[in-house]
């Protein structure tokens, strides 16, 4: 037997392993594509990342990263630390991501253009775990919540759903 021959023999035994024992929610799973559809426990993007999920959680000048496991339950972020490469308006910068609370790691955009690309990477031990985003503007533009508020501006007014205000009773209206 080849050395090639043996590389996919082994490629093809491990295959199957990591894409269904890890993978519990859906069939043809395709990393470059990820044409299946993740859940997003935390409402921001979900890649696949080997047996992993990342999620990524853009909030104006703030990136909140999440390392999920293969059915995507969040993991604690004990001993792992990151790296997110991030196109923003034709330049690359490097953000540094760190510990915050128990589960997530944040870094902080440089001011400017909304990113259009994000290249995460975490490493925890010799473990390295890195999944891409691509078209972020576009992304986080839909995924944007249409929300009400009160047409008098009231303080609080503000709701997910169409309602009442509750200082002053007027309808909520749509925000642009
Ligand atoms: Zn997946
Ligand atoms: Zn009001």
């Amino acid at each position: 037997m080849k050395f090639s021959d043996f590389l996919l023999a082994s490629a093809l035994l491990l295959a199957p392993l990591s894409l269904s024992a890890q993978h519990g929610h859906g069939q043809g799973h395709n990393a470059a594509g990820e044409t299946h559809a993740h859940k997003a426990p935390h409402g921001g993007i979900v890649r696949t990342a080997g047996k992993y999920h990342v999620e990524l959680v853009l909030a104006g000048s703030q990136m909140t990263v999440y390392l999920l496991d293969g059915k995507e339950q969040t993991l604690a972020n004990k001993g792992l630390t990151g790296t997110a490469m991030v196109l923003q308006g034709g330049k690359t910068t490097s953000v540094a991501l760190a510990a915050f609370g128990d589960n997530q790691l944040q870094g902080a955009l440089p001011a400017g253009a909304t990113p259009t690309t994000a290249i995460i990477t975490l490493r925890r031990g010799s473990e390295t775990i890195s999944a891409r985003f691509d078209k972020l503007a576009s992304t986080s533009a839909k995924a944007k919540v249409t929300s009400y508020a009160c047409p008098m501006s009231c303080k609080d007014s503000a709701s997910q759903k169409p309602g009442s205000c509750p200082k002053c009773g007027m309808a909520l209206v749509k925000k642009a």
